[in-house]
């Protein structure tokens, strides 16, 4: 039997899932296995950096769930420090560099795939470069922070309101920083919620001492001796001594582009559920590839883990002779800022307009318990609905202990193409400590059905 080649390029989620995949399907003498990994870690969670900058997590290996040494006694070839440069599609091959050698060398592969994952959006600000100016995306990044907090650094100004700003500010704040956070919209998780469910974000920051400035503009930075000294908007600047840039992602597509692959509007590499590309025995997945939204059936760039791992698992299958199949994606989503829980799936009623739907949102008020059992925290879940179908397009929670993973629920009736009928009447659990008698869920779905 020949044995096959697979190169995997990129060893976080959606690469070493895969890697990992096909190894459990795969015997060696079949396939294999060689992953390039341009850093010196494999498989870290970066969900878990601001939890480390806050103190929560102890210590960086925490967040790894495999190390290289680890998948390599599992037979996969990991090669960290070593950065694929080019990929040619004819001859199959990958142009690689080891990082510590400064050698390029050729490697031929049978299957390949591209798990390049996304980089953070850094805007050309002037500035932009300065020392404290930071973004959070790996172990390096976080312990940079660490290095900052230690030398000093007591001014923190936070440069978006999303999930990844949010989630940095709450744990700066616990480690006794002042925090700032600019966000150029009027109000923080713009992208994620509409602005009536946001609201509540935005009060929850403030209360915990956040200075939380929306619709602020930052134009650039003040460099003191190569050091950010404050950041500049058109209101003024304001002083700060580490700066984190949360403004989102961008597909990984630069190697694959210039292998002539497709990369769609999106952004995204072009790729089928199998995670196919349109290029023979090439394959893609993570936060580098377009995925179809079940709700609008487009092509949307969704960088989640979640998404990278199933879709890793799913090429690996795939790659190793299997079949399986991802099923798209719903934006479901979930964090939290201190006690505040928040969580959405499909679309808000803003991108369901957007989409040019004929849409309408219906907000419910709940508690997580009996009104007589103590400990009840209130919610607001708004539901988003097509006028004219009443077909559900997405949920949106926020509330406190109790109420974010209440998304899972509307969104496996959102998978599943439920009606809202069919949701304000399926059988939930309940007891006095978990739920009232109508859970939050329920109820949401049955206003929503009424309005119809
Ligand atoms: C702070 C933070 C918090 C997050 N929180 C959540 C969360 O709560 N929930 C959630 O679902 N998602 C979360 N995410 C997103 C999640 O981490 C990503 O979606 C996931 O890591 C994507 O996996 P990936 O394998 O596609 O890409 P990545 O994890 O980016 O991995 C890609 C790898 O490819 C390597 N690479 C790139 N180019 C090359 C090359 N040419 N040669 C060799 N190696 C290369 C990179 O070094 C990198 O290690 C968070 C992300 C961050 C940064």
């Amino acid at each position: 039997m020949m044995t096959r080649r697979l190169i995997v390029i990129g060893g976080d989620a959606a690469g070493m899932s895969a890697a990992a995949q096909a190894r459990r399907m795969a015997p060696a003498d079949a396939l294999e296995i060689v992953a390039f990994e341009r850093g010196s870690r494999t498989s870290y969670a970066a969900c878990g950096l601001p939890y480390l900058i806050g103190g929560l997590v102890e210590s960086p290996d925490r967040l790894v769930a495999r190390t290289p040494e680890q998948h390599r006694a599992n037979g996969i070839d990991v090669r960290i420090c070593h950065e694929v440069l080019a990929i040619d599609v004819k001859a199959a091959t990958v142009t690689v560099r080891d990082l510590d050698k400064g050698q390029e060398t050729d490697m031929h592969y049978d299957e390949l795939l591209i798990a390049t994952g996304a980089s953070g959006i850094v805007p050309p600000w002037p500035g932009i470069d300065a020392e404290g100016v930071l973004q959070l995306r790996t172990l390096d990044d976080a312990a940079e922070v660490e290095r900052r907090i230690g030398a000093g650094a007591r001014r923190a100004v936070v440069v978006g309101a999303g999930y990844i700003g949010l989630e940095v500010a709450e744990n700066l704040l616990a480690r006794g920083l002042e925090v700032t956070v600019m966000e150029r919209l009027d109000a923080p998780m713009g992208a994620v919620l509409d602005a009536d469910m946001a609201a509540a974000v935005a009060d929850a920051m403030r209360e915990a001492g956040v200075d939380l400035q929306l619709g602020t503009a930052v134009t650039g930075f003040t460099v003191t001796d190569g050091h950010v000294s404050a950041v500049q908007t058109a209101a003024g600047s304001v002083a700060a001594d580490l700066v984190l840039i949360g403004l989102g992602v961008r597909a990984n597509v630069e190697l694959a582009r210039a292998a002539g692959m497709e990369v769609g509007e999106a952004g995204g590499i072009v790729v089928d559920e199998q995670q196919r590309t349109h290029t023979p025995h090439v394959w893609a997945a993570g936060d580098c590839v377009e995925s179809r939204h079940r709700v609008t059936g487009r092509a949307v760039v969704v960088a989640l883990g979640t998404h990278a791992n199933k879709q890793g698992r799913v090429a690996g299958t795939n790659i190793a002779g299997g079949e399986a199949s991802f099923g798209g994606v719903l934006g479901t989503a979930i964090t939290k800022f201190q006690d505040l829980e928040i969580a959405r799936t499909g679309l808000t009623e803003r991108e369901a307009e957007a989409a040019g739907l004929d849409a309408f949102g219906v907000i419910t008020e709940a508690s997580s318990r009996a009104h007589y059992y103590p400990g009840g925290q209130s919610m607001r879940i708004k539901i988003v609905a097509e006028r004219q179908t009443g077909r559900m397009l997405g949920a949106q929670i926020v509330g406190g202990q109790g109420a974010g993973k209440r998304i899972d629920v509307l969104a496996t009736a959102l998978w599943n193409k439920m009606s809202l009928d069919e949701v304000g009447g399926m059988d939930l659990s309940y007891a006095p400590p978990f739920s009232p008698v109508w859970d939050p869920v329920l109820l949401a779905a049955g206003k929503a059905a009424a309005k119809l």
